[in-house]
């Protein structure tokens, strides 16, 4: 392992302080779930080619619904399986060794840090959840509880089969769609392009708390083209603290942590590099003869 990096790792677990993951689309990567940065990420509709960024909107979904659902339930359906790999099995031996000094924070909608085992309350899911839907005219709040099955205002995504690319929409799909308390749609839990983050859905001011408390901040395979990621880097990188980037390619976390004293990027896959990563940051010490 690269010297500096040996050094940052070194003090970070030796200060005790507490540690947040910032995960991105890249750590899911290698379990077979494209980046929005791919070619993959392309919806067709009649003959015109449409990005993520236009799809995941919620002026999409006013114009057309059934479309956006077909292709999260295309989405949705690649998560479902895909299996955790070893970046996701790391942090989950941080989080197991740490506790309450580990905090997750991730941008993927698509489950796998949970299904590796990553503890529940410590994973701040800031773009969503692919595996919950919502009410979206919002006729029940978060704290709906138990009430027509809903936890936190929010309803498991009902069983809709498996779904190809040129799966259609039927009736069928339209009614279990259907909020049970208004009838309106169902929407996916997650943040669309044109929303806002807050705290009741998305946990934002839970994560730049951790981000503010932190001593190491570990960021994995994002691209930083979203507001709330780059917030917690920025706040990490004035702060002085800590700070690692995993990532194949160059990117604005990489920039920040070449910036910083503290700070390395490590440039490789989530799967090569994290193993080596959080096995130094739980290593025993190694203490002294006892005179
Ligand atoms: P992104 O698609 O913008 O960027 C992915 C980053 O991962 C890139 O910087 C890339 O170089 C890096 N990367 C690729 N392979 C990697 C690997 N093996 N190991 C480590 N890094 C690797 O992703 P983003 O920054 O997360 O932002 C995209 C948005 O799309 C987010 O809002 C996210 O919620 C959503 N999204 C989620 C999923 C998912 O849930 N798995 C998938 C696609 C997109
Ligand atoms: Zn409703």
């Amino acid at each position: 392992m690269e010297r500096e990096l040996t050094n940052i790792l070194d003090e970070a677990r030796r200060s005790g302080g507490s540690i947040v993951a910032l995960t991105g689309a890249g750590i899911s990567a290698e379990s077979g779930i494209p980046t929005f940065r791919g070619t993959e990420g392309y919806w067709v509709i009649g003959s015109k080619n449409y990005m993520p960024q236009e799809m995941a909107t919620q002026e999409m979904f006013r114009r057309a619904p059934e479309e956006v659902w077909r292709w999260y339930l295309y989405r949705f359906g690649v998560c479902k399986y895909a299996q955790p790999n070893a970046g996701h099995r790391a942090l989950v031996s941080l989080d197991r060794a740490l506790g309450d000094r580990f905090q997750l924070v991730t941008q993927n909608i698509d489950g796998l840090h949970l299904r590796a085992g990553a503890t529940p309350n410590r994973t701040h899911c800031i773009h969503g959840d692919a595996a919950f839907v919502r009410c979206a005219d919002a006729c029940s709040h978060a704290a709906s509880q138990g009430e027509l099955g809903e936890q936190h205002g929010k309803l498991p995504l009902p069983d809709m089969g498996v779904r190809g690319a040129d799966t259609p929409f039927t009736e069928a799909d339209r009614s279990r769609l259907s909020c049970p308390r208004c009838g309106a749609w169902l929407r996916p839990h997650v943040l669309w392009f044109d929303e806002y983050y807050d705290e009741e859905n998305y946990r934002m001011q839970t994560a730049l708390r951790a981000a503010s408390q932190a001593s190491l901040l570990l960021v994995v395979g994002t691209s930083g083209a979203t507001t709330l990621p780059m917030q917690i880097g920025e706040l990490a990188f004035r702060r002085g603290i800590g700070m690692i980037d995993v990532n194949p390619e160059e990117n604005p976390f990489s920039d920040l942590c070449q910036a910083s004293a503290k700070g390395f990027f490590v440039r490789g896959s989530a799967c090569e590099r994290l193993p080596e990563i959080v096995q130094a940051l739980t290593a025993f010490e190694v203490s002294g003869p006892v005179v």
